[in-house]
């Protein structure tokens, strides 16, 4: 029989369970049991409205038996098994699931061996115990079974095999290692430690899992005591008896289950390795009964931010998984939550369309929405630093949440938003800000750009931050999208500081300013010409204290905005009309600096010169403003013109 080779990363995989030194080789058990598991979901799944599969619930199983004399475990379930396609697929290649994250996790610390506990590496663990498996396995549907044996990551073989039992499943045959000096294989024959590793690890499989335990009785013996009676003693016997308990995590009381064993159960059944972040827990009776228990990451999964990532929670109606990703129950602004939801009122043959009807479904969704949002809250109050944590991965996800629904969903997300305070040098929330406004503030300062520290040195905040009011920096795309469509926050306006109207000027300043616009009117049109339509107006700027200018734009569309149309642009396959996308520019001139004086002597003395003064603080103006500029070259051929002569 021609061996096949592993892929070469399953390869790598292989050879570090076979070299493992790691301790917690047992889990390899509950990979093979939770593979079994899986198997009769599916199958039973299938049975629902497939009456050829002949077998009812009760009829599901997972056997483990083991042979002290052949050195073997084998794990057997009659599940929907695998075909001959399937097995080379699945355990010729590493799981998919895990695998990509695991890669990742091995370049960054190829010797940290600890991380296979951390990992659903799944049926590969085997090898950790194993010197030889040997996979029998029939699908449903086929009549004929294959057997895939491999010694570890020399390869494999698959022929096949006469599978002596009835019906469809997967036998796998684990021959131990032998013992040595430091690991003893054969504790994995005993009874007592097989016993417990279920307990430990598998109590909550939802499918018996039979095995022989043994007992002991009295018997009569042939002798006979001082009274004529006959003797007994006490005689082992063995019987084959289900050792879990069946009751899945989120069906038992909370009194019960620990937070580390959801947080287990969570990284087992959603493929991750690290902590969640927060556990909700939801147990409703009444007008719907159902219970869910519900994980807040702490990680975004490799896959979260691709199509590949499947959003939704897993459906089970009476112990039965119905549904892998039900997306309707869960809003798109918390689709990074994963999690199961069980009720006797789901039906089994619920579909896409009907969950959309479905009154008892949106009762549900409308529920675990408030839960969700009510145990973030919560973080956020009690826990800052978690919630950080979990916003600087997933606070991307709720600001979507705000700008998708056109602010349906403000009053849910609103209060969780974060952003950057120029006081403070950290995030903060609108709830935060608003409480350390000074009385006579009026609005809600936001200032959006590249990065903190270029914000940090915006010429318009000057006025601001000398009035001791905070600034909010937007450094992510969506930011100002988000601001405008929230619009206010416990009632108070968002400001950009790029506005005209901070409200800080007095009425007086404010006609002060008017006046000397009108004083200043024909210099200020005279800029606007010589910049050549690159602005909408010049204008003399009540913000500015030492710098000489900055740049604003009017009307709907910001600086940053036009930035994130324009790569928008790029990416839209017919793209949008030029003129809607582009900020009007203002060029805001400080009637107090040097340069003001020099560009109004200049203006009624050289007219060349003035407009060559414009250009210049129109070039300083884009630069501080973090915009590129236009031409580069004379930019810098005028500058030279003006120092150097
Ligand atoms: P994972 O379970 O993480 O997907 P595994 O390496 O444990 O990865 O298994 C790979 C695949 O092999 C499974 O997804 C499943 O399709 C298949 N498989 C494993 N064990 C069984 C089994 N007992 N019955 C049917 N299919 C199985």
């Amino acid at each position: 029989m021609a061996k096949k080779q592993f892929k070469s990363e399953s390869k790598r995989l292989l050879d570090l369970m076979v070299n493992s030194i790691y301790t917690h080789k047992e889990i390899f058990l509950r990979e093979l049991i939770s593979n079994a598991s899986d198997a009769i979901d599916k199958l039973c799944y299938i049975s629902l409205t497939d009456d050829k599969v002949g077998l009812t619930r009760d009829d599901f199983k997972i056997t483990i038996e083991a042979d002290k004399e052949k050195r073997t475990l084998t794990i057997i379930d009659n599940g929907v098994g695998m075909t001959l396609k399937e097995l080379e697929a699945n355990l010729g290649v590493i799981a998919k699931s895990g695998s990509l994250q695991f890669k990742k996790d091995m370049q960054d610390k190829p010797e940290d061996i600890d991380i296979i506990g951390q990992f659903g590496v799944g049926f590969y663990s085997a090898f950790m115990v194993a010197s030889r498996v040997t996979v029998t396995s029939r699908a449903y549907g086929e009549d004929i079974a294959y057997r895939w044996i491999s010694e570890g990551s020399e390869g494999y073989s698959i022929e096949e095999y006469p599978r002596s039992k009835e019906g469809c499943g997967t036998d796998i045959v684990i021959e131990l290692k032998p013992d040595s000096d430091d690991e003893n294989y054969s504790e994995y024959l005993e009874e007592h430690t097989l016993h417990n590793l279920v307990k430990k690890y598998s109590d909550y499989v939802r499918w018996p899992i039979y095995m022989d335990v043994t007992k002991s009785r009295q018997v009569e013996t042939d002798e006979v005591d001082t009274d004529g009676n006959k003797k007994k003693t006490w005689e082992d016997y063995t019987e084959i008896e289900v050792i879990n308990s069946r009751i899945p995590i989120w069906q038992r009381p909370k009194s019960e289950v620990t937070d580390e064993d959801c947080a287990e159960f969570y990284k087992e059944k959603f493929f991750d390795h690290t902590d969640p972040t927060a556990v909700v827990r939801i147990s409703a009776e009444g007008l719907v009964s159902y219970k869910a228990l519900l994980f807040i990451p702490a990680v975004a999964s490799y896959d979260y931010f691709t199509r590949e990532y499947k959003v939704g929670l897993q459906l089970y109606s009476a112990g039965i998984m119905i549904m892998d990703h039900c997306a309707d129950l869960l809003p798109e602004h918390f689709r990074f939550v994963r999690g199961i939801v069980e009720s006797p009122d789901f039906s089994l043959n619920i579909s896409r369309e009907m969950l959309q009807h479905d009154r008892q479904l949106k009762v549900i969704a409308t529920n675990i929405e408030k839960k969700i949002k009510a145990e973030l809250k919560k973080l956020l109050d009690e826990n800052l630093e978690k919630y950080e944590t979990f916003y600087k991965v997933f606070g991307i996800q709720l600001k979507y949440g705000i700008t998708n629904g056109f602010g349906a969903n403000k009053d849910m997300l609103s209060d969780l938003l974060m952003f950057y305070s120029s006081k403070a040098q950290k995030l903060i929330t609108l709830t935060e800000y608003v409480k350390n406004m000074p009385e006579e503030q009026k609005y809600i300062y936001y200032a959006a750009g590249e990065s903190v520290a270029l914000l940090d040195k915006l010429p318009q905040a000057e006025q601001v931050r000398d009035k001791g009011y905070e600034i909010l920096y937007l450094t992510e795309e969506i930011d100002e999208f988000v601001i405008r469509t929230l619009r206010n926050f416990e009632e108070k306006e968002f400001r950009s500081i790029n506005d005209e109207d901070l409200g800080i000027d007095s009425e007086e300043d404010k006609k002060e300013l008017e006046q000397q616009e009108t004083d200043n009117k024909e210099l200020l049109d005279f800029v606007k010409d010589s910049l050549d339509g690159k602005i909408a107006a010049a204008k003399l700027s009540p913000k500015l204290k030492s710098h000489p200018c900055c740049l604003a734009a009017q009307g709907e569309i910001s600086l940053e905005m036009e930035k994130y149309f324009k790569s928008m642009q790029g990416r839209m396959a017919d793209g949008m009309p030029e003129d809607m996308m582009k900020a009007q520019r203002v060029l805001e001139l400080n009637a107090e600096h040097t340069s003001f004086k020099a560009l109004k002597e200049a203006f009624s003395s050289d007219k060349d010169k003035a407009a060559k003064y414009a250009k210049v603080l129109y070039g300083q103006a884009l630069l501080t403003a973090g915009v590129p500029l236009e031409d580069p070259n004379e930019f810098s051929e005028l500058l030279s013109a003006l120092l150097f002569g």
